[in-house]
């Protein structure tokens, strides 16, 4: 059963034609050391090189992230695409021909390729016509309406399509075929130009490759204010993030995606500075999209309009992602509002009020509390019931260990006591176990992304302060990263006064950015916190010491090899080997 297929062999031709040192180099820093080389990890934040290449083996492996693979895996993280992705790229590099599998496969494959061309192409045209046509007035008019920069502009690609057959003019000009065009959804059969005297605005991949257009009218009496781009061999809808491209940095940046409605949401969320705005671009959002911004982010804050239909989308995509283990947030717009609405009415305070908007939105469960009560009278007994029942339901879309823990929320949240049994009327809910499978998705979780081990910790003791008598004399503050030392040590102190409720009563005087992270772990709480998870992230911080210690040591072991001192080198290499032992120990042990 285990033929090779034809990728298998594309993989394979790939891996023989490039050298991952060569690819590594484009991004990191090496020097040789022995047989190896050695730089500053890309993956994550080091002062000392833990990353190693090995040429020979044409593998890597990082001895503070632990990250490791072949020129594959390299490509994927660092260009955060997926393995057909990196394969592609390689290929491109090594100048290996992917599609010489079946003439068909051929086919599909170039013509998909003079789609992208094309798209490309246009969205050249149409921004040349924007910012350098007189033809181009009524887009420059809408976007000044819309307080849209040239800036901002600019970087969407935003553009203009006069109208008449300019795009045919200009393709005819550059004997271009008109058939990819049409093939494109660029033009209808008579040569007009299928977005004519509308603003255009490129839908782009994460590598801000145009796939597809959407296009907003110019014109007061054109009753269909949007149109856009069919699907095409080049653009399937549900695979499309929007804004992914410009936001990909400041999402991984800030730990969390904003993700809106509507493309234009996103562009005024970027004009005015929220440079983490996405939206799902045209569909509910779906698995694919979501699994797209799981590459960038675990954490979601989902911003709809205030209307019937956008609340319950809003629920909707709270849902899915919560299945692919994001974190969601959901903030509701006040007034009735859309986001881009809401920001240019903002003005120049539109940042303070945004943070204040988002740092009020409420855990994807509270949000759907919250609509499930909507007209219920909750001093009335019957009401109270109504709304148990509802909210149980609730509960049960959500993926399954989650039912415990949003089950414990809803209580008191409602302030009644509530069972989850029955509520589908097949017998009883499992009880709940801790899932032996949670602390690997939890270590998949912590590995490398922005939420560190000790900021998880700080977070769990937030949510769980009993937590604490267990940890505190397992880990001293000085055991702990630096940013988080202080906080751990506040804490300590806060909660050796006053006892688990001593947090809440001293919250105020901590600085604001430890208020904003413990608030934050309240709000959103992380996926587990029970004492056991604690005692293992404490064993996790040792073991990155040991680790960062160890790559330290590494370091000043080249530094005395260049040296030639031949004592230094002896006693570090022991030291080195001696350290790697322990760190292995540890690691089985876990
Ligand atoms: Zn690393």
């Amino acid at each position: 059963m285990s033929s090779r297929g034809p990728q298998d062999d594309a993989f394979a031709e790939v891996k023989a034609k490039v050298d991952l040192v060569k690819v590594v180099s484009e991004h990191v820093r090496l020097t040789k050391r022995n047989k190896d080389l050695w730089g500053l990890c890309p993956f994550h934040q080091e002062d000392s090189p833990s990353f190693k290449v090995d040429p020979q083996r044409q593998s890597w492996y990082c001895f503070g992230c632990e990250r490791h693979g072949d020129v594959f895996t390299f490509v994927e993280l660092i260009e955060k695409t997926d393995k057909r992705g990196a394969l592609q790229l390689l290929a491109e590099r090594a100048g290996v021909e992917l599609q010489k599998l079946s003439p068909e496969q051929k086919e599909r494959t170039d013509s998909r390729r003079r789609l992208l061309a094309m798209l490309k192409l246009a969205a050249q045209y149409y921004e040349y016509v924007l910012w350098s046509s007189p033809a181009g007035e009524p887009g420059r008019r809408l976007l000044l309406q819309r307080q849209v920069s040239e800036e901002t502009a600019r970087r969407f690609q935003l553009g203009y399509a006069p109208a008449g057959r300019g795009f045919a003019e200009y393709l005819r000009a550059k004997k271009r075929s008109l058939a990819d065009a049409q093939a494109a959804g660029l033009m209808r059969r008579d040569g007009a130009d299928f977005f004519a005297e509308r603003l255009v605005i490129p839908i782009r991949d994460e590598r801000s490759q145009p796939l597809a257009f959407t296009a907003r009218t110019v014109r007061a009496d054109e009753q269909r204010k949007y149109i856009n781009s069919p699907e095409t061999p080049a653009y399937v809808k549900g695979r499309v993030i929007f804004g992914l491209d410009l936001a990909r940095d400041e999402i991984t940046r800030r730990g969390q995606a904003v993700l809106m409605e509507g493309q234009f949401d996103v562009i005024t969320a970027h004009q005015f500075g929220v440079g983490n705005a996405v939206a799902s671009s045209g569909t509910a959002l779906t698995e694919d999209q979501v699994r797209l911004l799981k590459r960038f982010t675990d954490e979601l804050l989902v911003v709809f309009d205030a209307d019937r239909a956008g609340r319950a989308a809003a629920e909707k995509a709270s849902k899915l992602a919560a299945f692919h283990d994001m974190r969601v947030r959901v903030a509701d717009i006040p007034d009735g509002k859309d986001p881009d609405e809401f920001l240019r009415g903002a003005g120049p305070q539109a940042v303070e009020r945004w943070e204040a908007l988002t740092a009020t939105a409420a855990p994807s469960l509270e949000f759907g509390m919250e609509a499930r009560v909507e007209g219920l009278n909750l001093s009335n007994a019957n009401h109270v019931e109504v709304a148990a029942a509802r909210i149980r339901e609730l509960i049960l879309e959500y993926p399954e260990h989650l039912w415990e823990p949003y089950r414990e929320r809803a209580e008191r949240w409602l302030g009644v006591p509530f069972q989850l049994r029955g509520a589908r009327g097949n017998g009883p809910v499992r009880p709940q176990t801790p899932k032996p499978a949670q602390t690997n998705g939890l270590d998949a979780r912590i590995v490398g992304k922005k939420l560190t081990v000790g900021r998880y910790l700080l977070q769990l003791l937030a949510v769980n302060p009993a937590a604490f008598e267990r940890i505190r004399t397992k880990i001293t503050p000085d055991e702990l990263d630096e940013e988080d030392r202080a906080m751990y040590a506040r804490m300590l102190e806060t909660y050796g006064r006053g006892g688990a409720s001593g947090l809440e009563n001293e919250l105020g005087e901590y600085p604001a950015e430890e208020q904003d992270l413990i608030r934050r772990a309240w709000a959103a709480p992380p996926p587990s916190v029970d004492d056991r998870l604690a005692e293992e992230l404490v064993a996790r911080i040792r073991l990155d010491r040991m680790k960062v210690r160890h790559s330290g040591i590494i370091r000043e072991l080249s530094e005395a090899e260049r040296g030639r001192e031949a004592e230094r080198v002896a006693r570090l290499e022991a030291e080195a080997s001696e350290l790697a032992r322990a760190i292995n120990d540890m690691e089985r042990s876990r």
